[in-house]
């Protein structure tokens, strides 16, 4: 498989985790990963560790995208931040509003990702290769699929260069995704989120909270295999690698792994598609 290819991480609460994920990163390291990505805590609250993972990479010689999200945060804290990213070598972010805390309302001096992207775009012009989130089933807080098909569309317009989807099970969802986008102007790759499946409890508590689907015979399937860990993770390697292939017959423009700080489902699935 020569497509593009990326790799998701969290920061690690603990210096276990932390040297526990360095030894992750030089497994996937393996398959020459066009840059990885460390998420960031709503409201800046990994800060800390979310920068000190990307410096890491970008030390191990590789490419390293920081998430950015805006929700709470001020024009000048934002900048303050992309200075600081800059002096680091970044040049890729991961652009987002972030997931609202409870009670929030509308408050602070960025509404949504579009918000942030014209921001960034009109402080620092094109220092940034800006990522932007999609969501092939749409985000579980949009008034509408149309409303949301526009929310993204303006998150194009505003200087987005490229687009990651939240993760699915379901390939027409993607592909019916980038169409309609693509009919209104919106014209950036779109790259699929890939969450590899290798618990039951944890899909679903995810899936649960970010609106991605699990379909029913999936989750029927998951189910019923209850804590028999081997058959879930050869279930979801089938699933997951048949999701991948499906989206690489349609021609996307690279996959992200959501690894989940873990390198084994993800280097079985691009083995199993190496061998196609
Ligand atoms: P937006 O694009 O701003 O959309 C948020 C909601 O507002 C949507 O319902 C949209 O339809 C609506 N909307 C947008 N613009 C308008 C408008 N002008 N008028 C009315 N409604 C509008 N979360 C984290 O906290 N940290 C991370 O590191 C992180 N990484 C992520 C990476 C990817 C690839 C993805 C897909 C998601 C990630 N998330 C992360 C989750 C994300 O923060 C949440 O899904 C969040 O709720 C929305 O962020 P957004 O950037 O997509 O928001």
């Amino acid at each position: 498989m020569n497509l593009p290819i990326s790799f998701e991480f969290f920061p690690p609460k603990t210096p276990e985790g932390a040297q526990k994920l360095r030894a992750v990163r030089q497994q996937l390291y393996a398959r020459a990963p066009l840059f990885c990505s460390v998420t960031y805590g709503a409201g800046g609250s990994t800060q800390e560790g979310t920068f000190g993972t990307v410096r890491e990479i970008l030390a191990e010689g590789v490419d390293a995208a920081s998430h950015f999200s805006c929700i709470g945060a001020t024009r000048a804290g934002v900048r303050e931040q992309l200075a600081q990213l800059k002096a680091m070598g970044v040049k890729r972010l991961v652009a987002l509003r972030g997931d609202l805390p409870s009670g929030y309302g509308l408050g602070g001096e960025f509404h949504y990702a579009s918000d942030l992207v014209a921001f960034i775009r009109a402080e620092t012009g094109e220092d940034f290769h800006l990522e932007v989130a999609a969501y092939p089933e749409v985000h579980p807080q949009a008034r509408s699929p149309e409303a949301d098909l526009k929310a993204y569309v303006t998150k194009v317009r505003a200087g987005a260069h490229s687009a990651i989807t939240q993760y699915f099970y379901s390939a027409d969802a993607y592909f019916r995704f980038v169409d309609e986008a693509r009919a209104l102007g919106a014209d950036i790759p779109v790259v699929p989120g890939i969450m590899p499946i290798t618990s039951s409890t944890q899909l679903m508590r995810f899936s649960d909270a970010c609106g991605a689907e699990i379909p029913r015979w999936i989750r029927l399937r998951l189910q019923a295999y209850g804590d028999d860990t081997a058959s879930i993770k050869s279930f979801g390697l089938d699933v997951v690698t048949s999701l991948c292939e499906q989206l690489l017959r349609g021609g996307v423009p690279g996959l992200h792994f959501y690894t989940m700080n873990q390198s084994a489902a993800t280097l079985e699935i691009l083995r199993r598609l190496d061998a196609r």
